[in-house]
């Protein structure tokens, strides 16, 4: 997995004011009566079959939503139609993790719609597609051009709530439209967008294309890497076994202190490891995935485990696991010591949730501080504090600047 470039800011063009500015025209022209000429603001009836694709889609069964949606995306199906179908299929990518795929469909989608709410709703998607790609630019134009003519409510929060984040993570202002319109709200399944990209907290000075004026960005952002579940080929979650994560609001840490059969295998291949303990909590204890959100192998890498939109089940019991996100460090740190490319990795992944997730350094946990058990281990305990303390500094010194 490639880390991409950020592109410099100033390049992008001041596309709210442009799709404003156009919306304003056609709103002119529609209460100006010109012509009995319909609107150009068609709401396109969505044919029945699209709209169980879609409920297929929502409730996880992707395989059957992608049928449908590839049935209607057919030549002598009209253009509104073919569309919309183009919209479903780049979502059912987006959800298997599919970018590439996920931007051609949604690029179609896109040429194939008229002004109007599927129109903005392929920006939508198109935008999320970009932004998970790297495109962080491109991405935040798409959205912005999906904004104002978004009518679901929740759709338009999702809008603003993706530029917000990105633009806070890139350091730019946020315009107060679109800040006030995300308020509070809270879309876990976009975490993986940032953590991939960005953590506050270093200066880097990027070199543009030849021709563009060099660009230093401040509090630009360090890169760290989740190797997603594809890369240790995760099963997918039993999604009738889950339950959808809460705004998360603290994080705990924890040590796996496995078999020594499997604590080798863990140092020896962390993918196959992982696959073993994922059939271990999906068989033996039957639940419907991996329990932690992330995990640290002894080499540093930082593995996605259970995808944060899920529930973790790590910290004991329903009321200890909402809201938390689990890491696990993969050792027993009551016996040894984490090794230092461990240690650097929670560093940098407690500094990243933290910052995406507005968690205060105090709601950073060991597994120990929660309920009454060893974990995670006297040695990854004592670290931890020093890491916790260190994310307090970090914060004081920049609100005080
Ligand atoms: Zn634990």
């Amino acid at each position: 997995m490639g880390a991409h470039p950020l592109l410099p800011a100033p390049m992008r063009p001041p596309l709210v004011q442009i799709s404003l500015l156009f919306s304003l025209l056609i709103s002119v022209l529609i209460i100006g009566g010109c012509g009995q000429t319909p609107s150009p603001r068609t709401i396109y009836p969505t044919p029945a079959a699209l709209v169980q694709a879609n409920s297929a889609l929502e409730a996880g069964n992707i395989e059957r939503a992608r049928s449908i949606f590839a049935s209607w995306e057919s030549p002598e199906k009209a253009a509104s139609v073919r569309g919309m179908a183009r919209i479903g299929l780049g979502r059912c990518a987006l959800a298997s993790g599919q970018i590439e795929a996920a931007i051609r469909h949604l690029d179609m989608a896109r040429k194939l719609l008229g002004p109007g709410t599927q129109l903005a709703r392929a920006h939508l998607y198109l935008g999320e597609a970009l932004l998970r790609s790297g495109s962080t630019n491109s991405g935040l134009n798409q959205l912005e051009k999906a904004y104002p003519s978004l009518l679901d409510a929740d759709n338009r929060r999702r809008a603003a709530y993706l530029i917000t984040r990105t633009l806070d993570q890139l350091g730019e202002a946020v315009p107060a439209l679109y800040r006030n319109a995300a308020g509070n709200a809270s879309f876990p399944e976009y975490t993986s967008i940032w953590l991939r990209d960005v953590t506050p907290g270093t200066t880097v000075v990027e070199t543009a294309p030849t021709g563009v004026p060099r660009v230093t960005v401040r509090n630009a952002p360090k890169r760290i890497q989740v190797h997603k579940r594809s890369s240790w080929r995760a099963s997918p979650p039993r999604t009738r076994r889950v339950v959808p994560m809460t705004r998360p609001s603290r994080i705990t840490v924890h040590h796996t202190a496995d078999q020594p059969a499997i604590a080798s295998l863990g140092i020896r291949n962390p993918e196959q490891y992982l696959r073993r303990i994922q059939d271990y909590c999906t068989g033996s204890l039957n639940w419907g995935d991996i329990g932690y959100h992330y995990l640290i192998s002894a080499d540093g890498r930082i593995w996605e485990g259970r995808s944060i939109q899920y529930q973790g089940a790590h910290a004991g019991n329903n009321s200890l696991n909402r809201g938390n996100i689990g890491i696990a460090l993969i050792g027993n740190f009551d016996r040894e010591h984490p090794t230092s490319s461990q240690v650097e990795s929670l560093g940098s992944l407690l500094g990243a949730l933290a910052a995406v997730h507005e968690i205060r350094p105090s709601r950073i946990y060991g597994h120990k501080d929660l309920r009454d058990t060893g974990c995670p281990g006297k040695h990854l305990q004592s670290i931890l504090a020093r890491l916790v303390d260190r994310l307090n500094r970090s914060g004081q010194t920049r609100r005080t600047r």
